[in-house]
């Protein structure tokens, strides 16, 4: 559907690949646009003996009247049709999917759970397919909640949760309340985000079960109330990021681009030059469109916090008319930031020693990333499942401080925001000051999570464990 849920599906396929217990051979099923970008990493894991490899399917762009590199991900529509033609597109797979799997043979499907008719192909040919969750048990908790409770006041406290979440409907993803709701009362869009919210839902019931990338001592009450509440089988197998163990492998996650490795050669030199935890780190994801009066209280932000950064501005967003008049004159040459223009080494450059905050959106795989590398976050929520996961970072885990956005947008729509570069450097300093209690003890709390992570994919932790018990019951449905 998009890099934030291919990049964790590959690497998942890689742990499994990878686990030592069980021999597992992986197949990941790609598109043509997106495969390239994974074969190196992928050609790396056979040389070392590993079963694992890509197969391809032609995105059907032409059929659709589409730009050819429309399919690379979601982002690509800007507007509802073409939300539409993607979601069809995404469904034309699936007879060339199942001419791969009858070659294959497959004992079981790992599925994206917004590609539902995996389910139906699973059944078809007597495997089980499980459902894999982008997100972990939090926010897959708030989601389960208000699709069945609606809010009864605004602000609400989430209903049913083992904490007392406060959250606003505006930052409720569309569709998400309209579940269950007559549709009439809704907009276009929000019909049709219910649609897929609750024919994801249905078909995740009908599957053998749901794999988080998560791990357990991040959320622990959480990965309880999931399994008890949604009463499913759900294993974590988390963070998956963590498959990727040397520095090519991190640098060429999620992009092959030879090109690169100039650059963070670069980067590195440029990060190692500067205090330990110092390095503010900054970065939306891959699918925030950002309007160029909040780019530029962005970059406002940035200069004018005191901290030096690096800031990711995606290729989509590189029309410089919004930058401050010599604003990347003045932090290139006396050396307070760094702008890279499209694709950042993201897990290279959190795990820098120099990095000491990361200024997110909250986007799923991003909070693992932060969390792994035992760095607090800036936490700027802007769409999907952001507003939860930001509740998550500050009022559970307390690893963040939030640059206070209130406003839930559609990823088709360009995100206007109203965050001020005051209160963007406000955030930052509350982070980044090394001298203030509440700033030392977020680090400290984020460290030891770090430290938890690592534990959990090891082995004996709880994600291997977990793996460990997932492969052991395929083993024994493969056998049946
Ligand atoms: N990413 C990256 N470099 C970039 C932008 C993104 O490596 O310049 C990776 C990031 O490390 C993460 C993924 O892309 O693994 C984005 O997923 P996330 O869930 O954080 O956000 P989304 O893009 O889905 O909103």
């Amino acid at each position: 559907m998009a890099p934030g849920h291919m990049i964790p599906l590959v690497d998942m396929a890689r742990q499994f690949a990878r686990h030592d217990t069980v021999t597992v051979k992986a197949t990941i099923i790609l598109s043509n646009l997106n495969a390239p970008q994974f074969r190196a990493t992928i050609e790396r894991d056979k040389q070392q003996g590993f079963d694992i490899s890509i197969r391809q399917v032609t995105f059907p762009s032409a059929q659709l009247g589409l730009p050819e590199d429309f399919g690379r991900s979601l982002s690509s529509a800007t507007n509802l049709v073409e939300l539409m033609k993607f979601v069809k597109a995404i469904s034309m797979l699936k007879q060339p999917v199942e001419d791969l799997l009858r070659e294959d043979r497959p004992d079981c499907i790992v599925s994206d759970f917004l590609i539902t008719w995996t389910v139906d192909l699973a059944a078809k040919l007597g495997i089980p397919r499980l459902a894999f969750h982008v997100c972990g048990f939090f926010p897959l908790s708030v989601h389960h909640s208000l699709t069945k409770h609606k809010p009864d006041s605004d602000p609400f406290v989430v209903p049913g949760l083992p904490d007392a979440v406060m959250m606003t409907r505006r930052q409720v993803p569309d569709g998400v309340l309209a579940c269950g709701e007559n549709a009439e009362d809704y907009d276009d869009y929000e019909v049709a985000a219910k649609s897929i919210v609750e024919n994801a839902a249905e078909k995740e019931v009908a599957s053998f079960g749901v794999v988080v990338n998560s791990f357990k001592e991040l959320e622990p009450a959480y990965v309880e109330h999931y399994r008890r509440i949604i009463g499913r089988k759900a294993w974590q197998v988390g963070p998956v990021a963590l498959c990727n163990k040397d520095t090519v492998d991190k640098a060429q996650r999620g992009n092959n681009d030879d090109d690169n490795n100039n650059n963070n050669y670069y980067l590195d030199n440029w990060l190692s030059a500067k205090e330990p935890n110092s390095v503010v780190y900054v970065c939306f994801g891959t699918m925030t469109l950002f309007s160029a009066t909040q780019l530029r209280e962005i970059a406002i932000g940035l200069e004018s916090c005191g901290q030096p950064f690096i800031w990711v501005v995606p290729a989509n967003n590189d029309d410089q008319e919004w930058l401050p008049e010599g604003f990347e004159e003045r932090i290139n040459n006396e050396g307070k930031g760094l702008m890279i223009k499209g694709w950042a080494p993201q897990v290279l450059i959190l795990e820098h020693e120099s990095v000491g905050g990361f200024l997110t959106h909250c986007g799923w795989n991003s909070l693992l990333e932060g969390v792994i590398a035992g760095k607090p976050m800036i936490t700027w929520p802007i769409s999907a499942e952001q507003f939860s996961n930001e509740k998550l970072v500050t009022d559970i885990l307390k690893i963040g401080v939030s640059v206070g956005n209130l406003e839930w947008t559609r990823t088709i729509d360009v995100y206007k925001g109203s965050i001020t570069g005051k209160n963007i450097a406000k955030a930052v300093n509350k982070v980044m000051d090394v001298g203030a209690e509440e700033a030392m003890e977020m680090r400290k709390r984020a460290k030891a999570l770090s430290d938890e992570a690592k534990k959990a994919v090891q082995r004996g932790g709880s994600s291997y464990n977990d793996l460990d018990s997932l492969l052991q019951e395929l083993m024994q449905v493969k056998k049946m």
